[in-house]
């Protein structure tokens, strides 16, 4: 529970409005976010970074919605994208282009010309193919492009092996022995302009040494290209903040900051860029879901929901914990241990597995916490289920921010043959 999300006379809330009620009014199930909380978790590591030249960048992949876009615009900050669509998603939100950073593996020829003619602030490279690439698109558009190389630290993160990024096997960034040859190659280039050193290596962190290890490491590097004549301006950090899901205790915005720029300081003329995603707006956010049935078997008592893997695939992709409650605490019956699952036709479609919980009846509803980072972000439309629903409560007022997907929506861009049925029937016979 946190101050957004709160049981208040045993009825759990946002903000001020009753979970039920937007169960009622928009259906389950339905993506819940605190735009209160969401903006608190931004200011707050603004704040932390106080007087430290910095640029925070939402990494726009942890929950993409334009309507959290817009709020992260409305505060001067910019955005970590991924891909060409995140691109698009960011300009509309009114994200300016010149605080978008762009990072991944695997950026395509026109993904990069999208984004030179958007004219964003910094290419986050990661491989001499794609330096080269870059360059070449570039020169055809008469533009140079703003650069930076994501070097992979091989430091451990010390989270879930999906979500760590920057050890020596990972497929991510370039081996920190092999970073001084690509900057020099770079900087011989005139299409390309030298600016930053990135790095990410991992997500859900919960201590700040992985941390200040990676940054002692890419500040060393620092110094060895200064000595090439190469200046790096920006040092971008990535993101990987963890959160509480169930007992972890990550630092806090402002332990996260003090640890950094306390090895920072020494740098003079260099502006941090962060880009956290999860931290942001992980705990901004519930997935209402309501019990279709409950299911005894000799096993186990499996709780039926309407939320599947579809809708939150963590507990299914990373064996991930998120907190289950009732949302109405009022008569609440003893404590089961269930199974929590949705609907899908995979065994690896639950949302909690043996956990203790309150019994919940048939048609009430459960709240599961966690779910704004890598929720909504990730969901499909496997089984053919319509997207959830997502919903914005902020200063009282609750914003349907993401129509339900409707059946309509699930064959949109699909065709049906042209040809006849009888001529298809009678080829084959
Ligand atoms: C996913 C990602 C982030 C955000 O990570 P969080 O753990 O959600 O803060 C930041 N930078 C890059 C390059 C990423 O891929």
């Amino acid at each position: 529970m946190t101050d957004y999300f709160e049981y208040k006379s045993g009825i759990l809330h946002v903000e001020d409005i009753p979970v039920e009620k937007l169960a009622e009014e928009y259906g389950t199930p339905l993506f819940v976010y605190s735009g209160a909380n969401f903006s608190k978790n931004l200011k707050e590591l603004e704040a932390a970074f106080g007087d430290v030249r910095h640029l925070l960048c939402y990494s726009v992949k942890a929950a993409s919605n334009i309507s959290l876009l817009q709020k992260v615009a409305s505060f001067g900050m910019g955005a970590d994208i991924v891909s060409g669509g995140e691109l698009y998603r960011a300009l509309k939100a009114g994200i300016p282009s010149g605080r978008i950073v762009y990072s991944g593996v695997g950026k395509t020829a026109q993904e990069m010309a999208e984004a030179l003619d958007a004219g964003i602030f910094m290419f986050n490279l990661e491989s001499s193919e794609e330096m080269h690439l870059l360059s070449v698109i570039a020169e055809d558009k008469r533009l140079v492009a703003p650069i930076s190389f994501r070097v992979n630290p091989d430091v451990d993160p010390l989270t879930h092996p999906y979500i760590a990024t920057g050890l020596k096997d990972s497929k991510f960034g370039i081996p920190i022995a092999e970073a001084p040859f690509l900057f020099a190659e770079a900087k011989k280039i005139p299409s390309l302009k030298i600016i930053g050193l990135d790095c990410h290596i991992g997500s859900q962190l919960t201590s700040t040494e992985p941390f200040t290890d990676t940054v002692k490491i890419l500040i060393q590097l620092m110094g060895s290209l200064r000595e090439e004549g190469i200046n790096i301006r920006y040092l971008d950090i990535g993101g990987g903040l963890g959160i509480n899901y169930s007992n972890e205790v990550p630092p806090t915005a402002f332990e996260y900051a003090e640890a950094i720029t306390k090895v920072t300081k020494q740098l003079e003329n260099v502006t941090l860029i962060l880009e956290p995603g999860r931290s942001v707006v992980g705990n901004s956010c519930i997935l209402v879901t309501r019990v279709i049935y409950n299911k005894v078997t000799p096993a186990k008592h499996f709780v039926v929901v309407d939320a599947a893997m579809n809708d939150l695939i963590r507990p299914s992709l990373y064996g991930s914990y998120h907190k289950i409650v009732p949302t109405n605490q009022l008569g609440v019956l003893p404590t089961k241990k269930v199974t929590v699952v949705g609907p899908i036709c995979e065994s690896g479609d639950f949302l909690a597995k043996d956990r203790d919980l309150p019994e919940v009846l048939q048609g009430e509803l459960v709240a599961i916490f966690g779910a704004g980072a890598y929720g909504f972000s990730m969901s499909s439309n496997y089984n053919s289920r319509p997207r959830a629903a997502e919903v914005l409560v902020d200063g009282g007022v609750a914003r349907l921010i993401r129509q339900r997907e409707q059946y309509e929506d699930l064959i949109n861009g699909e065709s049906l043959l042209e040809t006849p049925e009888d001529d298809i029937l009678g080829a084959k016979l």
